[in-house]
């Protein structure tokens, strides 16, 4: 199997040869059956355990005869429902299959093998490959030592070749956020020839005060993409789905690279039914904060460092090697995410949902440090 991976590698396009698989932590099931286990403490994924609105199941109820037709093509009732709740042009959203997707159709689409695409060290790893499989040059600009993202380096970082500029708002896994002098700085420094991609993938779970609303900059700046996702608040991660905010002109390139009905039948009617319980969403966030916060106490109270958040999870340093304590979390059905490929192996990042799954680790970390 190695050896033929190998031949078959050699095949592969030179971007691919020097790509890694995304990384998606620990296998849930696998796990289950190895401790023989039916449930687990998941703490590794920052899903959403409060779980989507109820009206999105009467409505994947009502849609189930439908299967054997292909979805709304241009997934237009769902567009009407954002473009209402957001005030702004239908045509100016695309919908993906989770918003992975679009991260990296936007790389396919815009980056030339020549160009650069740049980011922060420790932003969201599907940059990195999307970024890598153009062939484009990864410019990957150090953090700041609280592992922020570092404006001004960042700004330094533009050159005539920058095509994309990735920046996660607030960051996964870091938790860390840029403000809105810090948006508007990397917005006028941006080169003329690039596209700004903020990803807001925690957009419901953020302080307003704090981060700024990227899509209220969209009207004076045509260059820039703002990408969410039905995944974390509207805790639809299963079903895939995932949207972009843009200049109505970028979604019409887009429309071009789309894979023929991305946004599956079921996922687009439960996106439109999600989004019609604002209610039941903000009262999962709420409850969430409130675990983020109890949670990040907890691990201060057990002396271990912990990045303030803006997501619904938190990362800890435990000043050593993680793995061991990781594994340990393991043999007790509690899963965490590992950090070593973010160049992080002293850290996790632990997810925040549940009082009782954070009380569960809170309770085998006492017993294990
Ligand atoms: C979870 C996450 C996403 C969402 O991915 P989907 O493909 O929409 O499930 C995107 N960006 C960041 C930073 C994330 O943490």
């Amino acid at each position: 199997m190695t050896n033929q991976i190998t031949t078959m590698l050699e095949l592969a396009a030179a971007p691919v040869r020097a790509l890694n698989p995304y990384d998606p932590g620990h296998d849930p099931t696998a796990v289950k059956q190895l401790l023989g286990r039916s449930t687990l403490c998941e703490l590794g994924s920052n899903e959403n355990p409060f779980g989507p609105a109820p009206g999105t199941y009467t409505a994947l109820a009502e849609h189930a005869s439908m299967l054997c037709r292909y979805p709304d093509a241009g997934a237009r009732v769902l567009k009407q429902a954002l473009a209402q709740r957001y005030q702004c042009d239908p045509a100016g959203f695309c919908i993906g299959n989770g918003s992975h997707e679009l991260l990296v159709q936007l790389a396919q689409t815009f980056v030339c093998p020549d160009d650069e695409v740049v980011y922060s060290q420790y932003g969201f790893a599907v940059f990195g490959i999307a970024a890598r499989q153009t062939g484009a040059r990864s410019v990957v600009v150090p953090a700041l030592p609280s592992l922020g993202t570092d404006v001004d380096a960042l700004c330094r970082a533009f050159t005539s070749k920058t095509k994309l500029v990735y920046l996660a708002n607030p960051n996964n896994p870091t938790g860390s956020f840029v403000s809105a002098s810090g948006l508007e700085q990397i917005l006028s420094a941006l080169p003329m020839h690039a596209l700004l991609v903020i990803d807001e993938a925690y957009f419901e779970y953020c302080d307003r005060a704090m981060l700024p609303d990227a899509a209220s900059y969209l009207s004076a700046h045509p260059r820039l993409v703002v990408t969410r996702t039905f995944s974390k608040a509207y805790a639809l991660a299963g079903l895939r789905l995932g949207y972009l905010m843009a200049d109505p002109a970028i979604c019409a390139v887009l429309e071009r690279t789309r894979l023929s009905f991305n946004g599956n039948l079921l996922a687009l009617v439960a996106g439109s039914a999600a989004l019609d319980d604002q209610v039941h969403m903000r009262t999962g966030v709420a409850a969430t904060l409130h675990t983020r916060a109890w949670l990040a106490e907890a691990l201060q109270t057990l002396g271990l460092t912990v990045y303030p958040s803006q997501g619904n999870f938190v990362l800890v340093d435990f000043g050593r090697p993680a793995s061991p304590i990781e594994d340990a979390l393991l043999q007790r059905g509690i899963l965490v995410r590992p950090m070593g490929g973010y160049g992080l192996p002293q850290c996790s990042r632990i997810t925040a949902g549940l009082a009782t799954d954070a009380q569960e680790l809170i309770v085998a970390l006492r017993d294990l440090l």
